[in-house]
């Protein structure tokens, strides 16, 4: 496997694999991996032949009082990790590389981003949607495979990708959990051990969800309403927000029908997670 910290490097080394006849794929992720990150590698391979992990903690997508400077970074262990699921090439870029002095130019899409994260993190999807058009014009890949844990920059990249007609594959993986059912996130590492075991409120309060649509509720509001008392239940909870939401236009809904997004955000001291269940009702 090899390790790109410079656009030209990787450059060269996909139009090497292109000329080989190769179909590349691409997976961004900020590293720290863990194996929600390595699931996405084997289902690159699936429609790839040569697949390229880009690793960069995106200052842009970062609020001010965020974590951008403690978030968990280990190249080496990354390395190991990728390279042991099949990674061919690391692309690593130094924030200078990505955005060098004077750099002026952002990629916004409208409406999508105005909930969910979107309106707890100002400026998070521009900065996202603004890095994943770097990757994907420096990369150039066939196909690129994002996490369905973060449900709503999966949705705002495929618009990306059709509104700009940029010419790619977007792959949706299934969320990798814990055995206990914590979503796997590099966040987890924040958590302390009781945190960590509170943690287990947002997919209980999602298995709860599920459990109250099968056995018929159909009102979103009541829905909401008793997942929020069940987080809130659990004291170390902070919840940023829980909405149930049209999957396609990820809009709250009055009426559960078709199929929903669950999505929540919640705080345990510092540390934010998040979770998600698509319902098809
Ligand atoms: P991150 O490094 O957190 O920016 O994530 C990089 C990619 O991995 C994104 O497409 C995430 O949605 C995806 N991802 C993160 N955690 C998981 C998980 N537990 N299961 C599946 N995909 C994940």
């Amino acid at each position: 496997m090899e390790i790109f910290k410079d656009i030209k490097g990787i450059r060269d080394f996909v139009k090497r694999e292109r000329q080989a006849g190769r179909r590349v794929g691409l997976v961004p992720t900020m590293g720290y991996l863990h194996q929600g990150h390595l699931s996405l590698v084997k289902i690159a391979l699936e429609s790839a032949d040569t697949v390229v992990m880009s690793i960069f903690v995106n200052p842009l997508q970062f609020g001010i009082g965020e974590d951008y400077e403690e978030y968990p970074r280990d190249l080496t262990r990354d390395a190991e990790l990728a390279a042991s699921a099949g990674v061919a090439a690391i692309f690593a870029p130094t924030v200078a590389e990505m955005y060098p002095k004077g750099y002026a130019s952002y990629v916004e899409v409208e409406q999508l981003t105005e909930g969910l994260c979107g309106a707890s993190r100002p400026g998070h999807f521009r900065g996202v949607t603004t890095v994943v058009s770097k990757l994907f014009n420096i990369v150039q890949p066939d196909v690129a495979v994002f996490g369905q844990k973060d449900a709503q920059q999966a949705a705002v990249i495929q618009r990306m990708v059709r509104d700009l007609n940029m010419p790619l594959e977007i792959v949706v993986a299934p969320i990798v959990r814990e055995s206990d059912g914590l979503a796997m996130s590099s966040r987890n590492v924040y958590l302390n051990d009781e945190q960590r075991r509170a943690g287990l409120v947002l997919s209980k309060s999602l298995g709860m969800a599920r459990e109250r649509i099968a056995a018929g509720e159909r009102d979103a509001v009541k829905l909401r309403q008793a997942m929020v008392d069940f987080i809130k239940s659990e004291p170390l909870a902070d919840i940023d927000y829980v909405e149930v939401v049209s999957r396609e236009s990820l809009k709250p809904l009055e009426e559960l029908a078709g199929p929903i997004l669950i999505a929540l955000a919640v705080r345990f001291g510092n540390t934010r997670l998040i979770d998600n269940a698509v319902v098809e009702v």
